[in-house]
């Protein structure tokens, strides 16, 4: 059985996170003054962090109202001054980021480089759409219905409330990722954090009101989708969800029959597809970046790896020999390479997808086990072969640090063994030929595809939209369209001097001859 690297357990919590700073963030949250409290446990230790009040139905409401009285003065604000918050909050993320470092390993038990991942994730996000937000938003003059006399603008207008349900897996680029484009639109935003990472939701929030964003324009609540779910939904002008493919589908269900626009960013069985002239050193570097960071819970990561028989054997020695030497802990500091898992059910998912695996014949080439020596939710990053269609590791998304490795002999089989999945997140491929790489990720069904790199250089050119295909999502985050969604197109057409009919002194068969000959002289010209 592979061993890794430990550190110590680390008992109690960082001195950032003060008694004072909890108890702001706390009172962030909307909700009454008397009501119940919720409190998660730190995943490192299992012991409980800050207690945070629960936000009723009533509460929901009453934050939705509260958004849209704020929402009309925060879309007349000019976007200058839209701009001048963002990056100051950009500014103050960067100024506070151990704050932000602290408070993500307390509440998800990554490691501080994952935690740091986020930093910079949320960094570039809001610079990047405080600085092209009123490009793309900007009145755009269209191409009219007769040329010279109809003049056509498209305006884009806030869509007015958006609801975000971000989930626990990335607290800070979940939380606030998403939320900005639609405050650069001039929404307002209620968002629902996940209860056990909302310490770090709240903390963006508290960051944007000390950088300027006027009260009450973006929001959150703290409950159980159960309980203030319908609230959420009810009063929303767009949805923006992040999470499982099953709730992802009741989401898409209800705001059909609201007939409100959604984005759903779900799940996925990412694949990664090492060619026969990949850099091998270089590859298995990359895997070992692809399939284990948060634990393996990122959406994004890869738990399946397709390799070239020829360089099977090389790889496969090289991977399992940088996992085997991972460091696995807990600890407040960059000297650790894998974190926790951040809740029971994900270590139950993690263990069950393992053992039954290796109880259908799987072969564990490195981790396979719990490790409650080092706290109770850590899993050893584990690496199998010999896995079948009938283990439920082989096409089940298990969102934690698995992967199952897979020979090929030919490339097409390769493409079409990662497309055999109803998902379509992520992917990874890599050939030491650029041109190759490129032309076999414009093959895989995903909405994103690095080659020679895991998931980073895709997630990070945050000009080009992210997001699922299939059962991976709808809609996209990033890029123009991660703002222009939440907006409501309008076409405004002013016709002048002559419209389509004809006038008085021209019958309607003169009129009609007149039309036809002026279409044919349109395409002669070259008009589109
Ligand atoms: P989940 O069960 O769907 O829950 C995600 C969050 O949504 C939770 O906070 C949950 O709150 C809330 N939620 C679910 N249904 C809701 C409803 N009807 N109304 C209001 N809130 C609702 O997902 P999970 O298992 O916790 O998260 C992991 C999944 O997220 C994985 O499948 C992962 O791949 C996916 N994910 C996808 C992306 C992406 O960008 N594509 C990013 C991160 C994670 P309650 O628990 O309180 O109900």
């Amino acid at each position: 059985m592979a061993t890794a690297h430990t550190t110590p357990r680390t008992s109690g919590l960082p001195a950032s996170l003060t008694p004072a700073l909890l108890a702001r963030l706390a009172a962030r949250v909307t909700a009454a003054a008397d009501a119940a409290r919720v409190t998660a446990n730190a995943p490192y230790t299992g012991t409980p962090l800050a207690a945070l009040p629960v936000s009723t139905p009533a509460d929901v409401e009453d934050a939705f109202t509260r958004a849209r009285a704020a929402q009309a003065t925060w879309a007349a604000t000019p976007m200058g001054e839209r701009k001048r918050i963002m990056l100051r909050f950009h500014d103050l993320v960067l100024a506070r980021r151990d704050e932000a470092l602290d408070l993500m390993q307390a509440e998800n038990g990554k490691t501080r480089r994952d935690a740091f991942l986020e930093v910079t994730d949320i960094a570039i996000t809001a610079r990047y759409y405080a600085r092209n937000a009123a490009g793309l938003l900007r009145p755009k003059r269209r191409r009219g219905a007769i040329p010279l006399l109809t003049r056509t603008t498209e305006l884009r207008h806030p869509k007015g409330v958006v609801t975000v349900i971000s989930p626990w897996n990335y607290p800070l680029s979940m939380a606030a990722g998403d939320a900005v484009p639609a405050l650069m639109a001039g929404n307002a935003v209620v968002q629902k954090p996940d209860t056990q990472t909302a310490l770090t939701a709240l903390w963006a929030l508290d960051l944007m009101h000390e950088a300027g964003l006027p009260t009450g324009v973006w929001q959150m609540v703290v409950g159980r989708g159960s309980s203030i779910g319908d609230q959420l939904m009810d009063n929303a002008d767009y949805m923006m969800f992040t999470g499982s493919t099953a709730s992802g589908r009741r989401i898409a269900r209800d705001a059909g029959m609201r007939l409100i626009g959604a984005s759903l960013e779900l799940g996925g069985k990412n694949a990664m597809i090492v060619l026969d002239d990949a850099d091998i050193e270089k590859a298995a570097d990359g895997a070992v970046n692809a399939c284990f960071p948060s634990a393996g819970q990122l959406c994004v990561s890869i738990e399946r790896l397709y390799v070239a028989e020829a360089v099977r054997e090389r790889f496969v020695a090289a991977f399992v020999e940088r996992t085997k030497k991972l460091k696995i802990g807990a600890a407040y500091d960059y000297s650790i390479d894998v974190g926790s898992l951040t809740n029971q059910s994900q270590l139950d998912t993690v263990t069950a997808h393992v053992d039954d695996a290796v109880a259908k014949g799987a072969t564990v080439l490195a981790g396979g086990r719990a490790r409650p020596d080092l706290g109770p939710l850590f899993y050893e990053p584990t690496v199998l072969t010999d896995v079948t269609p009938d283990m439920t590791v082989y096409d089940h998304e298990t969102f934690g640090p698995v992967v199952s490795v897979y020979p090929f002999r030919h490339v097409e089989e390769a493409i079409a063994r990662a497309n055999a999945t109803p998902y379509g997140l992520n992917a990874s491929v890599w050939s030491r030929d650029g041109a190759r790489g490129r032309a076999v990720a414009a093959r895989v069904h995903a909405g994103t595809v690095n080659v020679n790199e895991a998931f980073a250089a895709a997630w990070g050119s945050i000009d080009a939209p992210m997001g699922g295909m299939g059962d991976s999502g709808l809609g996209r985050r990033h890029g123009a369209d991660g703002i222009l969604k939440y907006t409501e197109p309008q076409t405004v057409a002013h016709q002048r001097i002559q419209g389509f009919y004809p006038p008085a002194s021209v019958s309607p068969e003169t009129w009609a001859t007149l039309l036809t000959g002026a279409l044919r002289i349109l395409k002669a010209a070259g008009l589109r």
